[in-house]
C-alpha cells in the first residue's frame, strides 16, 4: 500500500501509525508492503511539484493508500487525487468515545460527504478585480452518493438528512431531488431534509439526531470538522475517500503548524488505518485483516479508558507515548 506522510504533523502520525501496522502484522502474521509516497508542499519546494507524476502512479498501482495531511498544497494534492482516482464517496465517521471530554455523550454519525465536484470542482478564476469558482453539481454524482449514504443508513439507524441550501442555490436543488429519487428505493430509511446552516445549528444542540448526513463536497468538509469538535477533537476524526475499486484514508485533520513537535494525536491516522484494514479485509474476503483491524480498534479504546490523552483530549501524554500503549495493547491483547 501507498503511504503519504505529509507535511507538519503528518510525518509524525503517520510514522506512529506505521509503527502500530507493524505490531499488527508481527501479531496477525501479516505482510503488508507499505510504498512511501513523496506529495505536499515539502514536495512542491523539492520538485517544484505538490503531486509528481512517479507518486501519482505508485499511489494509483496499489492497492490502497494510507495519506497523512498535507499543508498548503491540500488543492493539488487531495482534491486533485479524490478526482483523478474518482473517489467519489468521503465517509466520515463522527463517535464519542470513552473518556473524551466531549460537548454531548452518545453521539454515533457519519458524514458522507460527496467528494469529486461542487465547488471543489477547480472551474475559478482570479483577477485583482474579481473572481469565481463554479460549483457543479450533477446528478450523476449525487444519485452515487446518495446510494452510498442509504446503504450505510441501511446498515445503521435507517436514518438519513439530505444537507443542501436548495432555497438559494439551483446545484442544491439538483442535488436534494436526486437525494430524494434515491431515498423511494429505501422506504425503510427514514430522511429528512435539511438546510445546512440549520444543520450545523442542530449538530451542536442536538448531534444524536443524526445517523447518516449526505450532502456536497464543501458543506461536508465544514460539517465534519463541527462534527470533529462535537465529539471531542480532529485528534479523533478518521476518513476514507472511496472508489470502486480503490481507497485512499486519511485523518480528518490538516497539518496543524501550530501544534508543538512531539503533541499531536496520532489516533485519527490509525482510526484511519482500522478503516482501512477493515475495507482491505472485507474486499479480500481476508481474516487475518479483519481481526487486525478490530484488535486495532480494541487498542484504541483500552487507551482511551485508560486515558492515555494527548493535549488535544486534555492530556499530557506525547505522540510518542500514545503510539507506545497502543502497541502495548495489540501485543497483550487475545487475537479474539
Ligand atoms: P488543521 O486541521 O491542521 O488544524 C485545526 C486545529 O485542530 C488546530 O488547532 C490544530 O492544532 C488541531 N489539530 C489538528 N490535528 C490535530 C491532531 N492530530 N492532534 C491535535 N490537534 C490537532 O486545520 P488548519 O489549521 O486549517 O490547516 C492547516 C493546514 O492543513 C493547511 O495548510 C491546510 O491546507 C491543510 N489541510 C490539509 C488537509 C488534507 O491533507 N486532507 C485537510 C485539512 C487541512
Ligand atoms: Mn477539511
Amino acid at each position: 500500500m501507498a503511504v503519504i506522510p505529509g507535511d507538519g504533523i503528518g510525518p509524525e502520525v503517520t510514522q506512529a501509525t506505521l509503527e502500530v501496522l507493524q505490531a499488527l502484522e508481527n501479531r496477525f502474521s501479516l505482510s503488508f508492503d507499505f510504498k512511501n509516497v513523496e506529495a505536499g508542499d515539502g514536495s512542491k519546494s523539492k520538485f517544484g511539484i505538490a503531486l509528481p507524476e512517479k507518486s501519482y502512479q505508485t499511489i494509483s498501482s496499489s492497492n490502497a493508500c494510507l495519506k497523512g495531511p498535507v499543508g498548503e498544497s491540500a488543492k493539488q494534492v487531495i482534491i486533485a487525487l479524490r478526482q483523478r482516482l474518482n473517489l467519489y464517496a468521503n465517509i466520515r465517521p463522527a463517535v464519542t468515545l470513552p473518556n473524551v471530554p466531549s460537548i454531548h455523550s452518545h453521539v454515533d454519525l457519519v458524514v458522507v460527504r460527496e467528494n469529486t465536484e461542487g465547488l471543489y470542482k477547480g472551474i475559478e478564476d482570479k483577477t485583482p478585480e474579481y473572481a469565481f469558482s463554479v460549483r457543479v453539481v450533477t446528478k450523476e454524482a449525487s444519485l452515487r452518493i446518495a446510494r452510498v449514504a442509504y446503504e450505510m443508513a441501511m446498515k445503521r439507524r435507517r436514518r438519513v438528512t439530505v444537507v443542501h441550501k436548495s432555497n438559494v442555490l439551483s446545484s442544491c436543488e439538483l442535488f436534494s431531488e436526486c437525494c430524494m429519487n434515491v431515498a423511494r428505493h429505501y422506504p425503510k430509511v427514514q430522511t429528512e431534509q435539511m438546510y445546512v446552516d440549520n444543520a450545523s445549528y442542530q449538530l451542536v444542540k442536538n448531534p444524536r439526531r443524526f445517523d447518516v448526513i449526505v450532502t456536497t463536497n464543501m458543506f461536508g468538509d465544514i460539517l465534519s470538522d463541527e462534527a470533529a469538535g462535537v465529539v471531542g477533537s480532529l485528534g479523533l476524526s478518521p476518513s476514507m475517500n472511496l472508489g470502486d475499486q480503490f481507497g485512499l484514508f486519511e485523518p480528518v485533520h490538516g497539518s496543524a503548524p501550530d501544534l508543538p513537535k512531539g503533541t499531536a494525536n496520532p489516533l485519527a491516522t490509525m482510526m484511519s488505518a482500522r478503516l482501512m484494514l477493515e475495507w482491505l479485509a472485507e474486499k479480500h474476503k481476508d481474516d487475518a485483516l479483519k481481526q487486525a483491524s478490530e484488535a486495532l480498534w480494541r487498542s484504541i479504546i483500552q487507551i482511551l479508558r485508560k486515558r492515555v490523552f494527548t493535549p488535544d483530549l486534555g492530556g499530557s501524554s506525547t505522540t510518542a507515548q500514545v503510539t507506545q500503549a497502543v502497541i502495548q495493547e495489540i501485543s497483550t491483547q487475545n487475537p479474539s
